[in-house]
C-alpha cells in the first residue's frame, strides 16, 4: 500500500492512503539516506510504502520504503551537530509572506529565503500581505518589490487577511498542492490560514497551544488539509528556513540573476567581489542588477566567511 506522511510525532507516523485511510505507522529497521545523516529518516510528505501489521487492530502499520523525494527541507538539528533534521519534503510550493510596514520585511530577509528555496528547489511566491494598511507610498514599495521580483521570474501577489482581498488568488495557487507558509513573524501567516480555511486555523492553533506546553516541539510536524487535496505544513522551525548550508562558491548559483550573469565574466571562478571583467559587478553599476540583491548577496558571503573563522 502507497500513501503520504501527513503527520510525524517523533515516535510515530500518520500515513494518509490515496483512498483516504489514515494509518499509524512505525518505521521499519534503519533506513539510512544517501547523503543525510537525518534524525528523522521520514519526513511529512514523504511517499511511503507500507505495510499493515495488525489485521482486525485498525489502522496500524510499517513503512517499509520511502519513494523518491522530488526535494526536502533539512536544517541542522542542532549548532553543534552533524545531524539534521528534514522539515517536509516534496513541497510544491512555498509561500513567503512579506509586509513592507507593519512589521517591515527587510530585502535582506526575502533573499536569503529566496535562495535557501532555490537551494532546496521549491518554488516561491511571494505574498505582500496587509495591503489595507499601506498608504501611497508604502504601495509604491510593493509596486516596486514586484517588478523586482517579477523581472528575476517570482511571482508576487497581494493579499490581505483582513478584508480578504486576494484570498481566492491565494486558494488558487495552492489548491491540489503542498505548501509551505514562511516569513517573519506578525506577517500575518496565521491570518491568512484563517482567511482560506478557518477550520484548519483553528486545529494549527489548539496543537501550537498543546505545543507551547512543553511536548515534542522539535520533532513534531503536521501537513493539514487546507481544501479537499490541498495541504499545508507546519513544522516549527520552518517558517524562516534560510539554514540551508551552501557553500561560499555555491551561493551565486541561488541567486538566479547573478548566476545568469556570471556567464559573462572573465574568470570562471569570479566571486562577483573586485575582480577585472566581471559582469555582474557591470550589471550592479548599470543598475541591471537590483543593488539590494547585491547586497544580499554579499551578506550571505560575509557571513559564511566569518563562520569559517570562527569554525
Ligand atoms: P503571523 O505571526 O505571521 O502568524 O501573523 P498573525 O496572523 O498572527 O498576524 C499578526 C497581526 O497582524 C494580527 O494582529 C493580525 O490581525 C494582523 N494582520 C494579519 N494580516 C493582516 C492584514 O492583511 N491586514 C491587517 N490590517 N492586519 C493583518
Ligand atoms: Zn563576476
Amino acid at each position: 500500500m502507497q500513501g503520504t506522511v501527513i503527520k510525524n510525532t517523533g515516535s510515530w507516523y500518520v500515513v494518509r492512503l490515496d483512498d483516504g485511510q489514515l494509518f499509524q505507522c512505525k518505521v521499519k529497521g534503519n533506513f539510512r539516506l544517501k547523503g543525510i545523516r537525518s534524525t528523522n529518516p521520514v519526513a511529512v510528505g514523504d511517499n511511503v510504502r507500507i505495510v499493515p501489521t495488525e489485521a482486525n487492530a485498525g489502522q496500524v502499520g510499517m513503512i517499509t520504503e520511502i519513494l523518491d523525494r522530488r526535494n526536502y527541507i533539512i536544517r541542522r538539528a542542532s549548532n553543534l551537530s552533524k545531524q539534521s533534521h528534514i522539515l517536509a519534503a516534496n513541497v510544491d510550493i512555498c509561500l513567503l509572506v512579506v509586509t513592507v510596514n507593519y512589521p517591515a520585511t527587510s530585502t535582506t530577509f526575502i533573499d536569503r529565503f529566496l535562495a535557501s528555496a532555490e537551494a532546496y528547489r521549491v518554488p516561491v511566491v511571494l505574498v505582500f500581505n496587509k495591503v489595507d494598511l499601506y498608504n501611497e507610498a508604502e504601495l509604491a514599495l510593493v509596486s516596486e518589490l514586484e517588478a523586482l521580483y517579477a523581472k528575476i521570474g517570482y511571482r508576487s501577489i497581494r493579499t490581505s487577511a483582513t478584508t480578504g482581498e486576494g484570498i481566492d488568488e491565494l486558494k488558487e495557487i495552492i489548491t491540489g498542492q503542498i505548501s509551505l507558509l514562511a516569513g517573519n513573524s506578525g506577517v500575518g501567516k496565521s491570518s491568512l490560514v484563517n482567511a482560506v480555511s478557518p477550520e484548519t486555523a483553528a486545529r494549527i492553533g489548539e496543537i501550537s497551544r498543546i505545543h507551547n506546553k512543553g511536548m515534542h516541539t522539535t520533532t513534531y510536524s503536521e501537513m493539514f488539509e487546507l481544501m479537499p487535496g490541498s495541504y499545508l505544513v507546519d513544522t516549527p522551525g520552518v517558517k524562516g528556513f534560510g539554514t540551508y548550508d551552501m557553500e561560499i562558491e555555491e551561493i551565486a548559483d541561488y541567486f538566479l540573476e547573478i548566476f545568469e550573469c556570471s556567464k559573462g565574466c572573465r574568470f570562471g571562478n569570479c566571486t562577483h567581489i573586485h575582480e577585472p571583467g566581471c559582469a555582474v559587478l557591470a550589471a550592479v553599476e548599470s543598475g541591471d542588477i537590483a543593488l539590494s540583491r547585491y547586497s544580499s548577496y554579499l551578506s550571505m558571503i560575509e557571513e559564511k566567511k566569518e563562520g569559517k573563522y570562527r569554525a
